[in-house]
């Protein structure tokens, strides 16, 4: 079992039964210092790992639990002390892993840790013919073949996407129902991990007594069961806010345990799905997360596969930068959105996915960022990172990398946009108003300068002309180009 497959229902050992199978769990020494991981990254796989493995010897299977240099070598080490028959693997979730593991003499069992097998995936996206693979169609696809939210074929309350009404912006004062997220007391496989972390590692660990992410399929159990009595019905509507106060909101906080594999899709969308049908949760926040998760995540796990492995170096837009050095703690930073995501990110490796995108993604792509270095940067620092939810989402959604495949338009924004949706720009040192001068905002210096860099592209994209009849009407677009050079000096010092 690779150690983002971590639950006893699905793929190889979904049919096991303890006598008949041995388990293998591998902690890789070589993956393990393979980035600059953040400390709670590395903290919820291997703590996730020593759980599963305690429960699997609970339930009565041998367990090999072993430390090796790399996973082939853990495999020959296993072979070598077992003399196994066979070795039977459910399908990676990544490429490399999957390229190494076929060349190990293991048998692959089809991975069900989906909702949407990359082979059911690759068959709707070869029946769109010409047509572009647009999520709004996957999603109602899924809805459709799989009945969440349905009344027969149509939608549940008329309408497949709510969306519209879960773009508010902050509440006014800041305040609103967000419950805190449940914690677990630091136990004995915490500290025992926390002493085996390696010193590449970044970022504050869990603890001292309390640690945030769920390490085991109870604990996830537990966190789904809180979110669905207490967070869901507030989920929603403030969904792409930003509180300077408030990290949280109601986001569900489930992405490290389904990407992990503690939790299954269907079981959260089984609980959204009775939640909604018992009055417990209106429909806006029970179709927000069913997109999220039949919708989103699937659509970007698809597409990995089926773009893969040239999606991961495109980079269409010849960003050429380095990665700012705030983003690796070198420096800091006086943009107040940033400095808030950063922080989120060194507490405990989460950002919400607004954050995610318009602020650290959207500045990236302004700046011209190599599109494989905040790849590598937001897998490493993310408690849910791996590298078929960031290359969807930084090659082609953040970044713009893939010329428009994922999306028709790039998501650049200027500071007006996270004045809208936060409450960090009036406690800023810079103005989201102004474009020029040593107050103007970055992100609305760099808004401009993007578009004007990328003018010839983005003349041809209807949905682009409003925006370029915009940078056409500028009077003051020389001024904007002298001061994005020095934003972007400074970006590159860690002076801004
Ligand atoms: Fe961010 Fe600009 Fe607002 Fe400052 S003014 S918080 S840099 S958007």
């Amino acid at each position: 079992m690779l150690g983002d497959q971590l639950n006893r229902r699905i793929g190889a050992l979904g049919a096991a039964q303890p006598g008949e199978a041995r388990v293998l769990l591998v902690e890789s020494a070589t993956k393990l210092r393979s980035k600059r991981f953040h400390r709670q990254r590395l903290h919820v796989v291997l703590a996730s790992m020593r759980n599963l493995a305690a429960e699997l010897r609970h339930e009565g299977f041998e367990v090999d639990h072993r430390r090796s240099s790399s996973l082939a070598e853990g495999l020959a080490e296993h072979r070598a002390a077992y003399r196994p028959g066979s070795v039977r693997a459910s399908e990676p979730l990544s490429w490399d892993a999957e390229r190494l593991i076929t060349g190990l003499d293991v048998q692959l069992v089809p991975s069900d840790q989906f909702l949407c097998h990359r082979d059911d995936f690759a068959r709707w996206a070869d029946a769109q013919g010409a047509k572009r693979l647009v999520m709004e169609n996957f999603y109602r696809w899924q809805r459709r073949r799989l009945g969440y939210l349905m009344d027969g074929d149509e939608p549940a309350g008329g309408r497949w996407n709510l969306d519209a009404e879960n773009r508010e912006p902050p509440p006014k004062g800041g305040r609103g129902p967000w419950p805190a997220p449940m914690t677990w007391p630091i136990d004995d496989i915490d500290r025992a991990v926390v002493a085996d972390l390696p010193p590449t590692a970044f970022g504050r660990g869990p603890g001292p007594a309390t640690r945030l992410w769920p390490t085991s399929r109870g604990e996830a159990l537990d966190r789904l069961r809180h979110v669905v009595d207490e967070v869901l019905p507030h989920f929603g509507p403030h969904e792409d806010a930003i509180l300077q106060e408030d990290w949280h909101l109601a986001h569900t906080l489930l992405s490290s345990s389904l990407n992990l594999g503690l939790l299954l899709p269907e079981e959260v969308c089984d609980a959204v799905e009775a939640a909604y049908r018992n009055g417990a949760v209106p429909l806006n926040s029970a179709e927000g997360l069913v997109r999220q998760i039949i919708g989103w995540r699937e659509y970007v796990w698809g597409l990995y596969w089926r773009w893969m492995p040239a999606f991961r170096t495109r980079n269409e837009l010849e960003a050429t930068r380095p990665l700012p050095p705030a983003f690796t703690g070198q420096a800091p930073t006086a943009m107040r959105c940033v400095a808030t995501a950063l922080d989120g990110v060194e507490q405990r490796g989460w950002a919400h996915h607004i954050q995610r995108l318009m602020v650290l993604s959207n500045l990236s792509m302004m700046a011209g960022v190599r599109p494989n270095e905040l790849v590598e940067w937001m897998w490493a620092s993310f408690v849910d990172g791996s590298e078929w939810v960031m290359v969807p989402n930084v090659v082609g959604m953040g970044q713009h990398a893939d010329g428009g495949s994922m999306a028709t338009k790039p998501y650049a924004g200027g500071g007006a946009y996270i004045n809208r949706m936060s409450d960090h720009c009036r406690r800023c040192r810079y103005d989201p108003r102004l474009r020029t001068g040593d107050d103007a905002c970055p992100f609305t210096t760099l808004y401009w300068d993007f578009l004007d860099r990328h003018r010839e592209r983005f003349a041809h994209n209807p949905r682009m002309v409003r925006q370029i009849r915009g940078l056409d009407r500028l009077g003051d677009l020389d001024g904007v180009r002298v001061r994005a050079a020095e934003v972007l000096g400074q970006l590159d010092r860690g002076r801004l």
